[in-house]
């Protein structure tokens, strides 16, 4: 049943027929009926036909997202309960068994849920519900997900700022079992990290970059290793275990680089060969240059610079910036690994970017590898906006 009917202007119900999955305000003829937030509507083309189930969010320039482009299937728990078993199956068939114990097991639109992300780390599911949709079910969704994952505790994260967007509060806190008391063990590739599940970014920990840490640590031996926005020390460790000689690694976070020690402190490392610094990285690159400092392999790892296409602009500059300073630091041989997680900035333009930057720097660099996130962020072809980690392995010549 639904509580409303959208219906569009002529033409623009094309994006629909591709089953991309959000309609946008401008794109709204009529609403009829007085669907509330997150209430079901029926979408429907100028001429009448059906085109998907959405959500309704008044308060969201993404009025509505579809849940289903299917008449037949209504949004409701056992439609939930199949798009849910579908998004673990999925991991379980593309993370090798013994690979980690923390993956993201729903990654919203990408999982044909929009809004929704559940992260597991180890016994312990971190949801954050951040579409009216999604809030409007979160009792089904959170019974579905507790009961599909196995999992012991369930913690909310909905504390990002896209919830304002939505028209919803920010909310955090335990929802099932014991609050966590502490970090949450987690063991990736062979690699022990504590992660807050309670405080830390996003939901606790860079799930999307496993597979690249994993890369950057059998690239880094015997090489000096520079880690900038290192967070927890993800890339750090990575290195160090792949036998790096050193690694030094920048955050402007003390909480952050506070936990990157103690994660190095679980690990069987050798501690004397990292060095720490809590400094801007536009800042501290331009000091390592000052002070003659050169390095084999440069991982820079900057949070979203461009969250929509409208930033692209002023988040090419800081792309252009940091990466034109990490250039000049690089020894010839050696290698960047260097990285976007900007929605707004697609791969061919953070390629552009980056090529810029090294012609501005007056280095010649061979494409090595391409990165991309990890298998448990899918990319389903008619929602590219799902493409938003891309990177790109450079040696200089
Ligand atoms: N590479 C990490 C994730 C990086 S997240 C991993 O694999 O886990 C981005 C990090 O950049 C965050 O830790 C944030 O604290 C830090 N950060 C954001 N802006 C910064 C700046 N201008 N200078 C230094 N660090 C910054």
């Amino acid at each position: 049943m639904s509580a409303g009917i959208l219906a569009l202007k002529p033409g623009r119900e094309r994006s629909l027929l591709r089953r991309h999955p959000w309609i946008f305000s401008g794109a709204i003829e009529t609403v009829r009926g007085s669907p509330e937030s997150g209430g079901t509507v029926e979408v429907r083309a100028a001429d009448g036909r059906f085109l998907a189930w959405a959500a309704y969010s008044p308060a969201s320039q993404i009025r509505a997202r579809a849940w289903s482009f299917d008449e037949a299937e209504q949004p409701g728990p056992e439609m939930f309960q199949r798009k849910i078993a579908t998004a673990l199956a999925l991991r379980k068939g593309s993370i090798a068994a013994g690979t980690t114990d923390a993956m993201r097991l729903v990654h919203a639109e990408s999982d044909g849920l929009p809004g929704l992300i559940a992260d597991r780390y180890a016994d312990t599911l971190v949801v954050q519900i951040l579409s009216a949709g999604c809030e409007r079910w979160r009792e089904t969704l959170l019974d579905l997900l507790r009961e599909a994952s196995g999992c012991v505790r369930v913690y909310e994260r909905s504390d990002a700022d896209v919830r304002e967007l939505e028209g919803l509060p920010l909310r955090a806190g335990a929802l099932h079992g014991p609050a966590p008391e502490g970090p949450v063990g987690i063991v990736e590739h062979g690699i022990r990290y504590d992660v807050d599940v309670v405080a830390g970014q996003k939901t606790g920990f860079y799930l999307d970059q496993r597979e690249n840490r994993r890369r950057a640590g059998l690239l880094a031996r015997d090489r000096e290793v520079l880690n900038c926005f290192c967070y927890t020390g993800g890339f750090t460790l990575s290195a160090l275990a792949g036998g790096a000689r050193s690694v030094l690694s920048v955050d402007s976070s003390a909480p952050a680089l506070d936990a990157a020690r103690a994660n190095l402190a679980l690990n069987r490392l050798d501690a004397a060969r990292a060095e720490w610094l809590e400094a801007d990285v536009f800042a501290a690159l331009r000091r390592l240059r000052e002070q003659g400092r050169q390095f084999d392999l440069i991982v820079l790892d900057p949070p979203k610079f461009a969250p929509t296409p409208k930033d692209a602009e002023r988040a090419a500059r800081g792309y252009k910036d940091i990466n034109l300073s990490a250039f000049r630091l690089l020894r010839p041989g050696g290698l960047l690994a260097t990285f976007s997680c900007s929605g707004g900035v697609s791969p061919e333009l953070f390629q552009k970017i980056v090529a810029g930057a090294a012609a501005d720097a007056g280095v010649a660099l061979l494409l090595r590898e391409r990165f991309a996130a990890a298998p448990d962020h899918p990319v389903r072809m008619e929602f590219p906006e799902g493409e938003y980690l891309k990177g790109l392995l450079l040696e200089r010549r």
